[in-house]
C-alpha cells in the first residue's frame, strides 16, 4: 500500500493505472476507521482492480460550534487497518494541500438540503459537495462507495454526479451496526458510558416504527411522535430531528407510500448521532 499526501502524485499514480485499463474503486472517509468503513473498502476490493481510500477530516463541512477539533483521529491505526484490507493507495492530504488558499469556487447544493442534517448543519453539504468534487477530480474513479448511514449525503452525491456529469458509478452500502444495533460511527467513542447504553434506543425506535408500518400504520406524524417519545423517555439525548420523507427525493409525505426514509439525529453531551431506516411500502 502506498501512502500519498500530494495531490499531484495521487493524480499521476492513478492516471498511470487508468492508462493500463485498470478500474478504480474509491472510498472517501474522515478516518478513525471502523467496520462500516471496512465494509465499503471490502466491497470496493471485490469490484475493482485498484482501491483508493482517502482520509481527510474536511474543515469545510463542520460548523463553527461543531466537533472538528475533537473529531477522533489515529492515523497509524488507520494505516494498519487499510494495509490489512489490501488497499492500493491511502491518500492522506493535509488541510493546506486540499485548501492552499482562499478558494475562488465552492460547490453549492440547491436541492434536498433544507431538511434533516442540511437544516441542522447549515453549509454542511456545500462543504461535502466541494470536497467530494475535488476528490473526484483528483481520483476520477470508476466507482465511489458511500454508506447509507449518511443517507442524505448519498442523495446529495447522486445529484452531484448527475448534475456535474462525473463518469462515476455511485455504490451505496448498507448500514453496519454494533451487536446491540447502534450504527457504527467514529464518533461513538465520544459517548459517555451511560450514553453508549442509552444510544441503543435510536435503532430500537426505528425497528419499532418499522413494525408498526408493517402492521399497517401509514400516518407519518403518529410514527414521528412515537419515536420521539421513546428516545426522550429512554435517554438523556436531545432530539435534533425525527423525520419521515420520501427517499431519495426527501419530500414531505401526507401518507406513507413508495420508498421512504425514517431519519433521526440526537445530541448527546459531546456527540451528535444519526441513524435511519429506508424501506419500501406498497
Ligand atoms: P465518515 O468517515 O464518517 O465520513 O464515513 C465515510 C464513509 O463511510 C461514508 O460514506 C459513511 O456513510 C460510511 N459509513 C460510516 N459509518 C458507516 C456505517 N456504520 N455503515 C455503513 N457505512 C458507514
Amino acid at each position: 500500500m502506498k501512502v500519498i499526501t500530494s495531490i499531484k502524485e495521487m493524480q499521476s499514480e492513478l492516471s498511470k493505472q487508468k492508462s493500463l485499463g485498470k478500474e478504480i474503486g474509491y472510498v472517501p472517509t474522515m478516518g478513525f476507521l471502523h467496520e462500516g468503513h471496512l465494509t465499503l473498502l471490502n466491497k470496493a476490493r471485490q469490484e475493482n482492480e485498484i482501491v483508493v481510500l482517502s482520509i481527510f477530516v474536511n474543515p469545510l463541512q463542520f460548523g463553527p460550534t461543531e466537533d472538528f477539533s475533537t473529531y477522533p483521529r489515529d492515523f497509524e491505526r488507520d494505516r494498519a487497518l487499510a494495509e490489512a484490507e489490501r488497499i492500493d493507495y491511502l491518500f492522506y492530504p493535509s488541510v493546506e494541500e486540499m485548501y492552499p488558499n482562499d478558494s475562488s469556487v465552492k460547490v453549492v447544493v440547491q436541492d434536498r438540503t433544507d431538511v434533516l442534517c442540511g437544516a441542522s448543519r447549515p453549509g454542511h453539504f456545500n462543504g461535502v459537495a466541494t470536497v467530494i468534487t475535488k476528490f473526484f477530480n483528483i481520483m476520477m474513479p470508476t466507482r465511489a462507495y458511500f454508506g447509507k448511514k449518511d443517507a442524505q449525503q448519498v442523495a446529495v452525491i447522486a445529484g452531484l454526479i448527475a448534475d456535474f456529469h462525473f463518469p462515476i458509478e455511485l455504490i451505496a452500502v448498507d448500514i453496519v451496526r454494533e451487536k446491540d444495533g447502534l450504527a457504527k460511527s467514529s464518533r461513538n467513542i465520544n459517548l459517555l458510558p451511560e450514553e453508549r447504553q442509552q444510544a441503543t434506543i435510536l435503532y430500537k425506535s426505528l425497528q419499532i416504527a418499522k413494525k408498526a408500518i408493517d402492521e399497517g400504520e401509514r400516518n407519518p406524524l403518529g410514527l414521528i411522535n412515537m419515536i420521539s417519545e421513546m428516545i426522550t423517555s429512554e435517554s438523556n439525548g436531545q432530539i435534533d430531528y425525527v423525520e419521515i420523507f420520501s427517499y431519495p427525493q426527501l419530500k414531505q409525505l401526507e401518507k406513507l407510500e413508495g420508498t421512504i426514509i425514517i431519519a433521526l439525529a440526537v445530541k448527546f453531551t459531546k456527540v451528535r448521532l444519526i441513524d435511519n431506516l429506508i424501506m419500501h411500502i406498497e
